[in-house]
């Protein structure tokens, strides 16, 4: 188990679920940020008091400067602070989890892992947006890369077993299918903004909660997984699992099929991405099997749920495409939870991007920030914004 921890938004749905599990383990906590929600951040500096924090934004970050004096913690601001504190050094068996939403959490990850630093990685955008870059840095070196995410950590600890993993065959990721599970088009197109925000399963962050309705978030998913487990995009299957106890599977060559189950609660996943490789007790509900009853299991409609299709194609064509179809999604789920465009509007938008650039399978830095801007003006443009 870690004992130091750098938590990156520890304001947010993962960020105060992983304080949770600080707490039932007395986990030294060295960094926290946040972004705008000061209220709750000072509540976390006051209980856990770090000896860093940051807050990325920066009028919020300015108007708490005297606050944190008088906290006694040192204030990192702005973007880039988040990326000195994943850099603080002198700290043994040190992880930074980052439950930073959206492409803003990339550069934390590659300053931790460029720091030597284990990372616990909820934030999937970092690998959606600049996977070669993320695994890249992980191999050079040498640090651990550990899921955060419900699905890959099931996948991860399904492939415990070393003497498995070569013959591994085929990913099955489990999708709930969200609240909008069998919609046709047509009712699509009056969904509301409320609708979209009720997830069936699991209680989240504004961003992700639509994402989970558009199946985008299933797709950033998949390619998070090529990513992680070193797989094509055609070796993972997604399966529509509507009660969410599955968490994932994997099927190896003599066809047998290896799942991790759990009742849906984060801190599972966010546990054992701390304790790894042990297993402690969770404060998470047991599961009880008589309680669930039905295991559904369907396919995803990728036909009518564009975001979808969208992400398969572009981990398909490689190199920015992902990083695309992420900034054309961040854009249009903003502007979605702003009354700005419809539900369908968001599948529209970043299937639509694919078509717009081309980009080579290599990529620097600065291309992927390039390439969200471009995208994100791309949204803009046909919404005419
Ligand atoms: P939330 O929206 O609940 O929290 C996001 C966190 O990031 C908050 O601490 C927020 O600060 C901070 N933040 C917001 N904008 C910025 C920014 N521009 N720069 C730096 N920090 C920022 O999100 P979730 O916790 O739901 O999700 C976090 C990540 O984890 C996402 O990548 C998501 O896909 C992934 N994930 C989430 C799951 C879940 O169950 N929630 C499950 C699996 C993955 P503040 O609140 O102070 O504004
Ligand atoms: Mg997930």
């Amino acid at each position: 188990m870690y004992k130091n921890l750098i938590l990156l938004g520890s304001t947010g749905s993962i960020g105060t679920q992983s304080l949770d599990v600080v707490r039932k383990y007395n986990i030294n906590v060295v960094g926290l940020s946040a972004h705008k929600n000061i209220k709750l951040f000072e509540e976390q500096i006051k209980e856990f008091k770090p000896e860093y924090i940051c807050i990325t934004d920066m009028e919020t970050a300015n108007n708490f400067e005297s606050r944190a004096k008088e906290l006694g913690v040192t204030l990192f601001k702005g973007s880039n602070g988040t990326e000195q504190l994943s850099r603080l050094d002198g700290y043994d068996n040190v992880v930074v989890l980052n439950a930073i939403v959206g492409i803003a959490g990339l550069k934390a990850t590659l300053s931790a892992i460029d720091s030597g630093k284990d990372v616990a990685l909820a934030n999937k955008e970092s690998l959606v947006t600049g996977g070669k870059l993320v695994m890249q840095a992980v191999k050079e070196k040498g640090v651990k890369l550990l899921p955060v995410d419900s699905e890959h950590s099931a996948i991860f600890q399904c492939l415990q077993d070393k003497n498995s993993v070569p013959s591994l065959k085929k990913i099955l990721l489990t999708a709930s299918g969200g609240p909008f599970f069998e919609y046709s088009t047509e009712q699509l197109s009056k969904v509301t903004k409320e609708q979209a925000l009720k997830h069936p399963n699991w209680s989240m962050g504004s961003k992700i909660t639509i994402d989970s309705a558009t199946l985008m978030n299933k797709g950033l998913e998949l390619i998070e997984a090529v990513w992680l487990f070193d797989v094509q995009p055609k070796d993972i299957q997604i399966v529509v699992h509507r009660q969410s106890i599955i968490h994932s599977m994997v099927e190896f060559a003599d066809n047998s099929v290896i799942a991790q189950l759990g009742s849906p609660d984060m801190r599972i996943p966010i546990q054992y991405s701390l304790t790894y490789p042990q297993r402690m007790e969770s404060n998470a509900a047991e599961l009880d099997f008589f309680t669930v009853k039905d295991f559904t299991f369907a396919p995803a409609d990728d036909d009518t749920f564009l975001c979808l299709k969208a992400a398969k194609e572009a981990i398909s064509k490689g190199g920015l495409y992902p990083c695309a179809v992420n900034g054309a999604n961040e854009r249009a789920v903003e502007l979605f939870l702003n009354d700005k465009i419809s539900f369908l509007d968001i599948g529209k938008a970043v299937y639509s991007v694919l078509d717009k650039f081309d980009f080579a399978e290599e990529y620097t830095i600065d291309d992927v920030f390039e390439t969200d801007k471009k995208a994100r003006e791309y949204v803009d443009s046909i919404f005419n914004i």
